[in-house]
């Protein structure tokens, strides 16, 4: 009499067993991926798979160490970004020049004078140091730092104007992705909207029509990730300014100073970028900005502008819940000294934005020269992250025609590199990697393309 042979669904392997043949991760981590095997593992089973235990172990083990790389990949972590999209707001948005890391370094793991006066040993305010020196940055009178420039939008609404109108042109409703819609942010501080003008013009006159006692604020928000051309008209703020209220601006990108001091000559492709100098001088109350945008430090939202309006933000009760943290505000206030001292070219988000055209040609040269099949293509990089819309920077890259090119850029982020697929070709795109990682890139390229190491 022969036994009938184990049924496979009664070999698979507990959860401890499996868990013992991996490694890479936290314990509690490792369990979820051998629990997900063992379950995936029951779940597919079918009656005639093979019933040796060894094998079942085998083959459960091999799935769960499959979901630890993935999870271990799917962790915080550094990658390249090719993608020729300098402020990749998937990829964190700005990468932070070292004297603002040095500087958070110093803050976060020691204690730090946040709000405390060491002169006269009293209570001081966190609105000292960064938001401080930004004013002075763009010539403004006092400034602020909150968590992002949504919260710098709805705070500054929230204080300045909640119960009372402020008007803003229909043009300027608009989304700025990631669930920012100006007018559902207005309803959300408390003011009321007041729409003014059509989609594509809207004149001095017809903000000047809907004044009223209760008018708080003219609101104006730059379109930062759409571009309108031809039959266009909107007020400019110096308009604005005389008509009353006080004006806010919100700017977004944080381009500080529109004639780009810091560089050579303003790049053609900044045309149309607000400056905040530029709207201060002309007369804004208000502006908020961004951190990590074309300013090129830590996430962050920015309120500079008339010192009581500001005060009034400072103290709202709002203000507590989307202050920033000292972390955010040392690594903030290196990035302000660096303005200060006319030095924010060598910030990363303005050193790359303006790497010359020759310079990332060379290392492409070297790039198509190190990975075979590789040819050298001239490339448009963008600004990215909602700023300046459908102006182009011109750059270079390598591209490679491969049959599977999908699968290929698949590939390149097993080795954390992001790169585009460009008309069945994969492209990489030198002007957003730090040169210190060409040799990387270069590496993760050949595996990725099946032509082995250098
Ligand atoms: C990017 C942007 C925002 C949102 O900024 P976050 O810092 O991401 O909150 C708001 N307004 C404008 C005009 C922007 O460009």
């Amino acid at each position: 009499m022969t036994t009938p042979p184990p049924d496979p669904r009664r070999t698979l392997p507990g959860v401890d067993r499996v868990v013992d043949a991996l490694d890479g991760l936290p314990h509690p981590l490792l369990v979820e991926c051998a629990r997900a095997a063992v379950d995936h593992a029951r779940a597919t089973v079918t009656p005639d798979a093979d019933p040796d235990p060894d094998a079942r172990l085998a083959a459960v083990v091999a799935d769960a160490r499959d979901r630890v790389a993935t999870r271990r990949r799917a962790l915080l972590h550094r990658v390249v970004n090719a993608t020729g999209v300098i402020v990749h707001t998937n990829l964190g948005r700005a990468p932070i020049p070292e004297s603002a890391f040095a500087a958070a370094e110093s803050v976060a793991t020691g204690y730090a004078n946040l709000e405390y006066r060491l002169d006269e040993g009293t209570r001081g305010s966190r609105h000292a140091h960064a938001g401080a020196l930004l004013a002075t940055a763009c010539g403004a009178e006092a400034g602020i730092v909150v968590n992002n420039t949504a919260a710098a939008v709805l705070l500054a609404l929230g204080a300045v104007a909640r119960g009372r109108e402020v008007i803003v042109s229909r043009g300027e409703l608009v989304e700025i992705g990631g669930g920012f819609r100006v007018p559902e942010i207005m309803a959300e501080s408390g003011c009321r909207l007041i729409e003014v003008g059509t989609t594509n013009r809207t004149r001095c006159a017809d903000y000047e029509a809907q004044l009223r006692p209760e008018t708080a604020l003219l609101l104006k928000v730059h379109a930062s990730n759409y571009r309108m051309v031809g039959f266009t008209e909107a007020t400019p703020v110096t308009e604005l300014a005389r008509l009353g209220p006080p004006v806010m601006v919100d700017a977004g990108s944080g381009l500080l100073d529109a004639t780009t001091p810091w560089l050579a000559a303003p790049p053609p492709w900044l045309a149309d970028e607000p400056g905040i100098r530029q709207v201060i001088a002309d007369g804004a109350a208000l502006v908020t900005f961004s951190g990590d945008k074309l300013l090129g430090g830590p996430q962050a939202g920015v309120i500079v502008g008339r010192a009581d309006l500001v005060a009034a933000c400072a103290a709202h009760p709002l203000a507590r819940a989307v202050r920033a943290d000292k972390v955010t505000l040392a690594m903030l206030q290196a990035v302000a000294l660096e303005y200060l001292e006319g030095r924010a070219a060598d910030l990363p988000v303005w050193r790359m934005a303006a790497a010359p055209v020759a310079e990332l040609r060379n290392r492409a040269d070297r790039l198509a020269a190190a990975v075979p099949g590789g040819s050298v293509v001239d490339t448009e990089a963008v600004a990215g992250g909602g700023s300046v819309p459908g102006l182009t920077i011109p750059s270079v890259g390598v591209a490679w025609s491969v049959p599977d090119a999908d699968d290929t850029v698949a590939r390149l982020r097993r080795h954390d590199v992001v790169a585009r697929v460009e008309r069945g070709a994969v492209v990489c795109d030198l002007r957003t990697v730090d040169p210190a990682d060409d040799d990387r890139l270069a590496a993760a390229l050949r595996d990725a393309l099946g032509a082995g190491p250098a």
